[in-house]
């Protein structure tokens, strides 16, 4: 067995994992990265982030070739199967991976494939695919191991019409109807996807409404445009049981409904990758759902073993996994930048697109603050004219004496690109970080940045 002497090891090349290796390498220091699949990306690459908006792209073409009607004049509406869209979101998978690859390559960072797990505080132990048993011995450790679909032993995963978000990436048809259990964004997000596809989708969520943590109009919007679009979401309803049958499946509801289709969607839920790391040797334990504790510099219990990523639990994105995994490094190794990432949009890829940051109506009236609104409406702008795309609305809340922008919630197409110019605006430090900007500024026109001045001007009227 070989025996290698790192300055920091790190477990997972997701966007936590490679975050990390990535700053840690341009301060110089040795960097190892472990991961037990046979590529690197992490879940984000392989299983979720990529894939899902990838397929989502996908989709959303083909929505738009079956309805805008200039496409008639070169033929007839189509509808492509589940496979055949997938085979498209494979293409991106492996241009992700080549990329990845070469950034460690580039920057010397060693890589073992192979499930890690501590021997002891400052070894880990892998036994790589390609070389046998290896022991990493580090001064610093980084657990970015990421996380899975919560699968309840109540349901069997392994019968062929039962899914979770992993394995519907393994789905060689089409179904003609879908249960998906699990209203989060994962859920909602594969609901726009299927129903795109032209699958009759049922959205079951176990809460009262969808996505709670959004502004409530924005919620609402969801819920509106997936029904328009043909998903049925059945708030409030939890399942008892789940029997499956050659021909589909049944979810029997503790409200007494059994609800049948072709195959079940589980995505309620996700458990941080900790049960095999060998924890117990280096006496660090994970909470009920396999999530460590850290703090505010990402440290866990352990002085030196750091941990970011989903294996911490909020806010479980790939956006600040990444971020988390360099602030992991700068806090390590005293590089500059080493905050804890605590201001994160929320970008959610239905049809219609989602973003937002900052706060919400309902947590600023809860606050007291005097806020007031300002909204445009895509519809009304020439940009969404021309491209066809009138669906959404962006909102700006801001103080109503200040003019401090206070949040930003958006729906509809590039809604998590929009929002990032009302972000960079709420960063500005001082006063100008206000209202002020979007009136006194030019923008591009025709360009969807134009809703930021109608926003704007609609919310100053109703303050003077
Ligand atoms: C369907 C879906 C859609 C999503 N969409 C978005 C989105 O649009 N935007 C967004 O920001 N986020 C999205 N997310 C969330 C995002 O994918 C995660 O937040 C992100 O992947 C977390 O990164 P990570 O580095 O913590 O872990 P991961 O990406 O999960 O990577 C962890 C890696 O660690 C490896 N590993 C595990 N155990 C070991 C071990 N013992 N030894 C070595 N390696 C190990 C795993 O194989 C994996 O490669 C989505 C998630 C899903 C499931």
């Amino acid at each position: 067995m070989t025996t290698r002497h790192y300055d920091v090891v790190v477990l997972g090349t997701g966007p936590a994992g490679e975050g990390a290796a990535m700053n840690a390498a341009k301060a110089g220091k040795r960097v190892a990265v472990v991961e037990a699949s046979p590529k690197v990306g992490g879940s984000c690459t392989h299983l979720g982030t990529i894939p899902s908006k990838a397929l989502r792209h996908a989709v959303k073409e083909i929505i738009a070739f079956n309805t805008n009607p200039m496409f008639r004049d070169i033929g007839e509406p189509r509808w492509f199967s589940f496979p055949k869209v997938l085979n498209r979101a494979n293409k991106v998978i492996d241009k992700q991976v080549m990329g990845r690859t070469e950034y460690y390559a580039r920057n010397r960072i060693d890589i073992f494939f192979g499930r890690g797990r501590f021997k002891d505080a400052n070894t880990i132990e892998v036994n790589t695919y390609e070389q046998g048993p290896e022991l990493l011995v580090a001064d610093k450790v980084v657990i970015a191991t990421g996380s899975r679909p919560y699968r309840p032993e109540n349901i069997d995963f392994d019968h062929p019409r039962i899914y979770c978000s992993d394995t519907i990436l393994s789905l060689n048809h089409t179904p003609r109807s879908l249960i998906i259990y699990g209203a989060g964004v994962i859920g909602s997000e594969y609901a726009s996807i299927f129903c795109g596809l032209g699958v009759r989708v049922e959205l079951i969520n176990p809460g009262k409404k969808l996505l709670s943590f959004l502004d409530d109009e924005i919620t609402d919007a969801l819920s509106y445009h997936l029904r328009d679009s043909g998903v049925l979401i059945r708030h409030n309803e939890t399942y008892d049981s789940v029997e499956t049958t050659e021909r589909g499946v049944v979810m029997h509801m503790t409200s007494g409904k059994k609800l049948r289709a072709d195959a079940l969607l589980f995505c309620n839920g996700r458990s941080g990758n900790t049960k095999d790391l060998g924890l117990e040797a280096i006496g660090l334990d994970a909470n009920a759902r396999g999530q460590l504790a850290v703090n505010d510099t990402y440290q866990t219990q352990v002085e030196h073993v750091y941990a970011a990523g989903d294996v911490i639990g909020w806010p479980s994105l790939a956006s600040a996994a990444y971020d988390q995994g360099r602030a992991v490094a700068a806090n390590m190794f005293g590089i500059e930048g080493g905050h804890f990432i605590s201001e994160v949009p929320t970008g959610i890829y239905t049809i219609p697109e989602i973003s937002s940051v900052g706060k919400t109506e309902a947590e600023l009236t809860s606050e007291k603050v005097p806020y007031e609104v300002g909204r445009a409406f895509f519809k009304n702008t020439a940009r969404a004219q021309i491209t066809d795309e009138a669906v959404g609305m962006l909102k700006i809340l801001f103080h109503r004496e200040s003019l401090e922008i206070l949040g930003i919630h958006c729906f509809g197409d590039q809604a998590s690109e929009i929002v990032h110019i009302g972000q960079a605006i709420m960063k500005q430090p001082g006063e100008q970080n206000t209202l002020k900007y979007f009136l006194n500024t030019t923008f591009n026109y025709p360009t969807m940045a134009e809703a930021y001045r109608v926003a704007a001007l609609n919310g100053f009227n109703r303050v003077f």
